[in-house]
């Protein structure tokens, strides 16, 4: 298409790319699906594992910043270096995740929603519509602080204040044998902001919000939860919710579970970090898979990162470095970016890229529901003769062909 016909993104885009498989697939899709369509200003920042380590980790850190410049970013999968991944890429050290660092600097909560198409059926055959989970990824037991009590003694909470004044004590546990004890915390600042993104995003979608926990039992630590979400809803949100249609919940984590196995879907369900821990593996399992399932982090003042919820696919790399086929599902990822385009498109008030992001979609789903699809997909799919398991390129091919005759 001549670049005066293509369609114009008004903002620069943050574009993170990233590493292994699902770099090589990155590539593709700007090069057969974007890049022939839109005159797209991008903002490069190249997250692979061996420039982060050039740079000290810095290109993240700069990144993270440019997300909250621009406000839309779409990144790849990137390798979270462990030893291994230390001596494999003769890296200085085993940097930190980047989407923690990401997150740091976002303060924002993480939303998976699975995208749903035709033939492959949810394994929870009542859920029409995508169940999205929104978890606060920060505190509870991923930061606790354990003692494995091998002796009889007592264990005691004790909070000070910074002049060294104590100002609460209570036992938790006087042990005449032995044990173990737990200590978790949480900061009112981090709930309130995981509240507001998740109304925010609930608002965006159109889509009832949920918010679990079990304030019955823990009616301090819980329920500083469920208030600060019902206090947000009073404060910023019942109004806007009504005018749209949309209510927000709160229940119990037990009676929320045995309820949405038995709902439609089309909801957002706000867990705390460890019930979303386990409940997002659920619905992505439930769903067609890990490479079906998106991703994106919405800061609590509007920023918005998209990403596939799975990793660098590690495996299928090392079989394409080896000059093998390899058949690796590059949905997620395209949906990443149809994502980041209509956020992009509804913040700057192009609906023409809002509709290119539709297109995309919809071509990519019609692929998929055409019988065309990776190995991943042929395996979960309804049986149908005209099913076709196709390489990683073949499939990024026809999901081209389909949007061309879109367009
Ligand atoms: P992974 O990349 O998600 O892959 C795990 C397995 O899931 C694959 O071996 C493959 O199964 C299947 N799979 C995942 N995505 C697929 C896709 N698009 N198409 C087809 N199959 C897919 O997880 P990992 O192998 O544990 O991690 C690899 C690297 O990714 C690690 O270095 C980790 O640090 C990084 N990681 C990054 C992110 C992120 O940036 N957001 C998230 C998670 C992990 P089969 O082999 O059975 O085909
Ligand atoms: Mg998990």
């Amino acid at each position: 298409m001549p670049q005066a016909n293509k369609i114009k993104v008004k903002t620069p885009i943050v574009e993170m790319d990233g590493d292994e498989m699902t770099r090589i697939m990155w590539k593709m899709v700007k090069e057969k699906l974007l890049l022939p369509y839109l005159d797209m200003p991008l903002v490069y920042y190249d997250l692979q594992v061996k420039h982060r380590d050039e740079t000290d980790d810095q290109v993240t850190v700069e990144a993270a910043k440019a997300i909250l410049r621009y406000g839309v970013g779409v990144k790849c999968a990137t390798i979270t270096p462990n030893k291994e991944r230390v001596a494999e890429y003769h890296l200085k050290k085993a940097w930190r995740s980047p989407n923690a660092t990401i997150r740091g600097i976002l303060d924002g909560t993480v939303f998976r929603k699975p995208i749903m198409v035709k033939n492959i059926r949810p394994l929870v055959s009542s859920w029409k519509r995508p169940i999205v989970i929104g978890r606060h990824a920060y505190g509870d037991i991923y930061n606790n602080t354990e003692y494995r009590v091998d002796t009889p003694g007592k264990a005691e909470l004790v909070f000070t204040l910074p002049s060294g004044k104590e100002l609460f004590r209570q036992t938790i546990r006087e042990f005449d044998k032995t044990g173990v004890v737990q200590c978790v915390f949480n900061e009112e600042e981090s709930i309130r902001n995981f509240a507001k993104s998740c109304f925010t995003f609930a608002f965006d979608e159109k889509i009832d919000l949920w918010f679990s926990a079990k304030d019955t039992i823990s009616k301090t630590y819980d329920g500083l939860f469920r208030d600060i979400f019902a206090e947000e809803y009073e404060r910023n949100w019942k109004e806007k919710f009504q005018a749209v249609g949309i209510t927000y919940t709160y229940n119990l984590i037990d009676d929320a579970v045995a309820r949405i196995i038995k709902s439609e879907g089309g909801i957002l369900w706000a867990l705390q970090n460890y019930d979303g821990d386990v409940m997002s593996d659920m619905v992505a399992s439930a769903s067609g898979g890990l490479a079906m399932m998106t991703s994106v982090l919405v800061s609590p003042d509007g920023c918005y990162e998209f990403e596939a919820a799975h990793g660098t696919v590690q495996k299928h790399y090392y079989k394409h470095l080896a000059g093998e086929e390899t058949s690796t599902n590059s949905m997620a990822l395209i949906f990443a970016w149809s994502g980041c385009l209509r956020k992009r498109g509804e913040l700057d008030q192009t609906p023409e890229v809002c509709h290119f992001a539709s297109t995309l979609e919809a071509a990519a789903l019609e692929t998929v529901e055409s019988g065309i699809m990776t190995g991943d997909l042929i395996a979960v799919a309804d049986h149908h003769p005209e099913n076709r398991k196709v390489s990683t390129e073949a499939f990024i091919d026809a999901v081209a062909l389909n949007l061309k005759k879109r367009l």
